[in-house]
């Protein structure tokens, strides 16, 4: 963990941007990381209360063993409320 320089808050080091401030840290930028994004968006079994479908989680675990870290996720409803699907997104390492 490190400081932010921007609001000092906690964050990850590897961390190219502050989750707290949204601040971009050069600091990271200037060790060389590169990363790659991508977003995936599984379907849910319908009402998000129903719990996660199996092919949610099988997204998460088939990316994950590809290098793909999940770092964020979002719902996505439909006009009667319920959650049609997960926006799920990545990020890997460029090495
Ligand atoms: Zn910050």
């Amino acid at each position: 963990m490190k400081k932010c320089p921007y609001c000092a808050e906690e964050i990850s080091k590897s961390a190219v941007f502050c989750k707290h401030c949204e601040s971009r840290l050069e600091e990271a930028a200037v060790d060389g990381s590169r990363w790659e994004y991508i977003i995936a968006t599984p379907r849910m079994k319908g009402w998000v209360n129903k719990g996660v479908s199996d092919e949610v989680v099988e997204k998460i675990n088939d990316l994950g063993s590809e290098g793909w870290e999940l770092i964020s996720s979002s719902p996505v409803s439909t006009s009667k409320g319920g959650t049609d699907f997960l926006t799920l997104f990545f990020k890997r390492k460029i090495n």
